[in-house]
């Protein structure tokens, strides 16, 4: 390609005179009138949007298709993909095959040449020339602008600690000159992390109606089906357009498509990789100043390659969590505003019976109780339609014996929860346990607790005895109520960091016995010994610590349940409200 490159102008000109010459003689045999040449990545999209009507397959370099808006015949483009006839049958095209076998030489000839000015177009394109140098008659439309409907925050239930953590960018999308003046950059890329229907989507769109800018969609999946190159000039032409219009917020939902972690072994995927590089460069190249922010959604933020989350790419990590009762019953009547419910339905009921369904799965119950009262043709939605869409909801996620599961798993993980607010609490007053709650984030445990220890250089031994005893008081909580027998696999990370905890109390800061950094020494035993021991008597603390605290482990249980979520002031309160276990 070095050649190609270089001479590039010399090339190109002679390619041209070339196909003019070819393209003669070709007009001059056929006798026909030359069909447009449509870019294949236009010839794509129109495929994507339907609309193409028939394709003439051969196994020459171009095809001849018809849009289903007109008679003509254009061509693009053959991919000579063996999978390709199955694509366009899929899609519904009318697709026809010719043989081009017997053809002679000056087809073979126009085919030649039209081959040199493909590669010679491909070589010039650039993603935002293709859209405007007037070879394409399709237009290729990508990314959905902002829709007629106003979204700002408070078409987004719930979810305080995400709306506050994008605020500032809301503001920075508002004025971004405004910082730039101070020296102030801004994050570029905003990720939003969380179950599926959790309202990420929701909250892009909220942060593009809050600062009044246009928003601009896609989905990371829709880039990686296409064919080496398109994806990278998508990106480019989504950018440019909204560099066109000054401010906006691009959305890339399902970004884990594009940008997950390279397995080892397994050579990339290169049109992902030239994707994912198309859209870091143009995310380096944005100034500060041009209030253009990128938001990315995903699931699984694990599984994202680390190059994604470097610096000034998207550094910010915003977790949408699925709604607690308070949110899930601002989200039923958030979306109960146009439906004509009767009078006894109970949102705060229902609020309270659908414990992990997700926004969306909370819209989703709504609208198939609004069909069961159209279909039977009711005066308003009755307590019968919600009950029909609230089982067809459990039925439809993946176990059917899912509440039945979902009530002992929310006992289980309101006590082992507890035992580490209790814990943290009581080890040392300086501890601030700011949430707990039994609403599982994408972490993948079952609830979690927040607990901000005070910030000091260095820690006491008896400090590091604490964090490993509030890291056991999961398992503990487990054990004093449920039983031995019954104690589950939530506490498999809490185990993990306390062994660690252990581990460096022994071997590297002298906590145990000798005064060296035992992780030198060849003395594996001896040390496994030693933390065993050491966890086995904090173990035994912790266990007497919550028993002897019993009564306020219960009832901090069973705040729990009821609510699902309590700050710092409730936990406090349910604490000191809470006597000393008289029994032990
Ligand atoms: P995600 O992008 O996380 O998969 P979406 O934003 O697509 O989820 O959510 C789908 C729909 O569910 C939204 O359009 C909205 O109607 C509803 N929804 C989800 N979360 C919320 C929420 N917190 N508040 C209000 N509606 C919500
Ligand atoms: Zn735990």
């Amino acid at each position: 390609m070095d050649f190609v490159k270089k001479h590039r102008n010399l090339l190109g000109a002679g390619v041209i005179a070339a196909a003019i010459i070819a393209i003669g003689i070709g007009a001059y045999f056929t006798n026909r009138e030359a069909p447009v040449f449509v870019e294949y990545a236009a010839f794509l999209e129109a495929m994507g949007e339907g609309r193409i009507a028939s394709v003439q397959l051969n196994d020459g370099a171009t095809l001849r298709f018809t849009f289903a808006e007109s008679e003509a015949t254009y061509t693009t483009n053959n991919p000579r993909r063996a999978d390709f006839k199955e694509a366009l049958l899929l899609a519904g095209i009318n697709v026809t095959e010719t043989t081009t076998a017997g053809v002679d030489f000056i087809a073979l000839g126009v085919t030649v040449v039209l081959i040199g000015i493909v590669i010679f177009m491909v070589q010039r394109r650039s993603g935002a020339a293709m859209a405007k140098n007037g070879l394409n008659p399709v237009a290729v439309g990508i990314g959905e602008e902002a829709e007629a409907f106003p979204c700002n925050f408070e078409s987004v239930a719930g979810n305080a600690e995400a709306k506050e953590s994008v605020s500032d960018i809301v503001d920075y999308l508002r004025t971004p000159e405004r910082f730039a003046k101070y020296g102030a950059r801004m994050p570029r890329g905003i990720l939003l992390h969380g179950k599926p229907g959790t309202g990420k989507t929701l909250m892009a769109r909220a942060m593009a109606g809050e600062a009044g800018v246009p928003f601009y969609a896609v989905s990371g999946s829709d880039f990686v089906q296409m064919y080496v190159g398109v994806g990278a000039a998508r990106v480019r032409e989504l950018f440019a357009k909204a560099r066109e219009h000054g401010k906006g917020v691009i959305f890339i939902d399902e970004i884990d498509a594009l940008g997950k972690k390279r397995s080892d072994g397994a050579n990339g995927n290169d049109e992902r990789e030239q994707t994912l590089n198309a859209l870091l460069t143009e995310m380096q190249g944005f100034s500060d100043t041009s209030g253009i922010v990128v938001v990315a959604a995903t699931n699984r933020p694990d599984t994202l390659d680390e190059a994604l989350l470097r610096p000034g790419r998207f550094d910010r990590r915003v977790e949408v969590g699925l709604p607690d009762i308070n949110a899930r019953k601002q989200i039923l009547n958030l979306h109960a505003v146009n439906k004509p419910l009767a009078k006894d339905i109970d949102i705060e009921k229902l609020a309270r019976d659908t414990v992990f369904f997700s926004g969306a799965m909370l819209e989703g119950l709504l609208n198939d109780a609004a069909i069961n009262a159209s279909r039977r043709n009711g005066e308003s939605i009755s307590n019968g339609d919600i009950s029909a869409a609230y089982y067809t909801a459990l039925a439809g996620a993946e176990k059917k014996d899912r509440t039945h599961r979902h009530q002992r798993e929310r006992e289980v993980t309101a006590y082992h929860e507890s035992g580490h607010a209790l814990a943290a609490t009581l080890v040392n007053p300086e501890n601030r346990v700011t949430k707990v709650t039994i609403i599982p984030s994408t972490g993948g445990a079952g609830g979690f607790c927040v607990t901000i220890p005070p910030e000091r250089m260095y820690h006491t031994r008896r400090e590091l005895e604490q964090q490993i005893i509030v890291n056991f008081a999961g398992r503990a909580a487990e054990e004093l109520h449920f039983g031995t027998e019954n104690i589950t696999t939530g506490a498999s990370n809490d185990i993990e960091k306390a062994t660690d905890t252990i581990l460096q109390y022994v071997t590297r800061y002298g906590f145990g016995s000798g005064l060296l950094d035992r992780s030198k020494l060849e003395e594996k035993t001896a040390i496994a010994e030693e933390c065993n021991a050491l966890a086995e008597k904090l173990y035994a603390q912790t266990r007497e610590l919550l028993q002897k605290n019993y009564p306020a482990l219960e009832n901090l249980a069973g705040q729990l349940l009821a609510k699902e979520t309590l700050d710092s002031e409730e936990i406090a309160e349910v604490i000191a409200q809470s006597p000393p276990c008289p029994y032990r």
